[in-house]
């Protein structure tokens, strides 16, 4: 498969450096709040790239996804809450995996803590190395790399060399763009924060350093076969993770770099103050199961702009209705002769489908194929050029699909839900009442028909909505 590597920004063969196992680590959500839809966008890009590897291009995949549980923004959660640093991200570590599953994301092999013991000893294991090598220098009980100890340090984000500051340190978790400097890789101990001593001294890690020590810790010899992230982390986060790697075991860190472009919603980026961070639950809120979420997120390249919008989504939940539905449709076919042409064109369409997505996992393309399909079957069984074994090949192929796309099985899954819960049900109401006074009929409708599909049957009456379950 080919696959663009933004260390090259070119298109390139892919196939993994050892044997037949891709192992790849990808930058995890920093736990101090729930995931929003744009860091999902990212988790569900990665994943279709994980399951091309694995059923299209027929890799193994060993996958490593931490969990920056250590930071600025956890401390300051935790502290505002009165709770430990542990107890305050174990909650949102709890939401991903809920959120995770609800999306179809397959478990990867690894989801490391930052603050596991373990990790935090590698932590302070790559520090000694790069001590050792003369990369960094201490300044008030914190420990600095020196960027001016590595001559190409900049490669990834192609900064200008003349515009590093050369000695200017920085030790927050937030960094300007643009602006390279010396960064932390241990924090000295600040009254009230969590410390931590594994033979650097007292204090806790640096965000880049953990992403550096979890991938050398878990994936093996350097180098990796695929970093990836959100397109944000280029610069400083993937930068400062090469130096530290590169410089403490003098091997090349990772051989591919991969970044998902950002998730944009109504054109504008996500952010508290427009009020327009959307979790899961609030696009389930507004009556969209996951899978339509999940086909939104994966419909477009992973390396354009996605703009996130409500008629986005009613989009989606069309599309994926019109698969959903040739599918029911072609099982009511009941002739069992084969149509030898229409045999011909399944094959050509699952071609395509995998060219598409060997193709630097070009998704739309790779749906466009699939719905050729669904054009291609429907006009057959308008002929009644079609038989039972055509049909078993249409479902051999969309089983494919399924495979890398992972939103089909996961419809069926929402469908096949056990019984909605009493609390849900009345959620729901109020979801729909909430949604009329807005004046948002379509949303209140598709509410009561997703109920309806899932066997809870709304009744509106003078004393408000009542319910039943079919
Ligand atoms: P964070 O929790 O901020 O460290 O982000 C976790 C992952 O989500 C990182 O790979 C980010 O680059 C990615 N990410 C953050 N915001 C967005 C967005 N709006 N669209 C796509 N990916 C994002
Ligand atoms: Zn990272």
């Amino acid at each position: 498969m080919r696959l663009y590597n933004t260390l090259t920004r070119q298109e390139e063969p892919f196939a993994p450096s050892q044997a037949n196992t891709v192992r790849m680590y990808a930058c995890g959500l920093t736990v101090y709040a729930r995931g929003h839809i744009g860091n999902f966008r990212t988790f569900v890009c990665l994943d279709v790239l994980r399951r091309t590897l694995r059923h299209v291009a027929g890799h193994e995949v060993r996958e490593a996804i931490n969990f920056t549980d250590v930071d600025d923004k956890t401390i300051a959660g935790a502290e505002r809450e009165g709770v430990d640093l542990r107890t305050y991200t174990d909650r949102y570590v709890a939401a991903f995996a809920e959120d995770s599953a609800r999306l179809g994301l397959e478990p990867v092999e690894e989801n490391p803590r930052a603050t596991d013991p373990a990790n935090l000893q590698a932590m302070a294991d790559v520090i000694k190395a790069l001590e050792a090598r003369g990369h960094t220098y201490r300044s008030d009980g914190s420990i600095y790399f020196k960027i001016a100890s590595m001559p190409d340090y900049g490669r990834l984000a192609r900064l200008d060399h003349e515009g590093i500051q050369a000695g200017a340190r920085v030790d927050s978790d937030s960094y300007e763009k643009e602006d390279a400097r010396d960064f932390v890789l241990w924090k000295a101990t600040k009254p009230g924060e969590p410390t931590w001593d594994y033979g650097v001294g007292p204090g806790r890690p640096g965000w880049h350093i953990e992403c550096s020590a979890m991938a050398l810790r878990l994936l093996g010899e350097p180098p990796i076969d695929i970093h990836a992230g959100g397109i944000d982390l280029i610069f400083p986060h993937h930068e400062n993770e090469i130096a530290q790697s590169e410089c403490a075991t003098g091997q090349p860190f990772a051989r591919f770099w991969v970044h998902v472009e950002h998730l944009l919603v109504d054109d504008q980026k996500m952010s508290k103050s427009l009020g327009n961070v959307y979790s899961l639950q609030d696009v389930e809120d507004r009556g969209h199961r996951p899978s339509a979420l999940r086909y939104l997120l994966l419909s477009s390249h992973y390396r354009k702009q996605l703009n996130f919008t409500w008629t986005g989504m009613e989009q989606a939940e069309e599309a994926l209705r019109r698969v959903t539905d040739f599918l029911a449709r072609i099982d009511r076919v009941m002739d069992d002769t084969a149509h030898e042409a229409l045999a011909t064109r399944i094959d050509e369409g699952r071609r395509a489908f995998d060219a598409a997505l060997g193709d630097d996992l070009n998704t739309a393309a790779g749906l466009a194929a699939m719905f050729d399909l669904v054009r291609a079957g429907n006009t057959a069984i308008d002929r009644g050029e079609i038989g039972t074994p055509d049909v078993a090949r249409f479902h051999e192929a969309f089983a494919h699909f399924d495979q890398v796309l992972g939103v089909l099985s996961l419809r069926r899954a929402e469908e096949a839900a056990p019984p909605v819960p009493e609390e849900e049900i009345l959620q729901c109401i109020e979801d729909r009442r909430a949604a009329r006074s807005r004046r948002e009929f379509a949303v209140a409708d598709r509410i009561r028909d997703d109920l309806a599909a899932r066997g809870i049957l709304l009744e509106d009456g003078p004393q408000g909505t009542r319910w039943k379950r079919k």
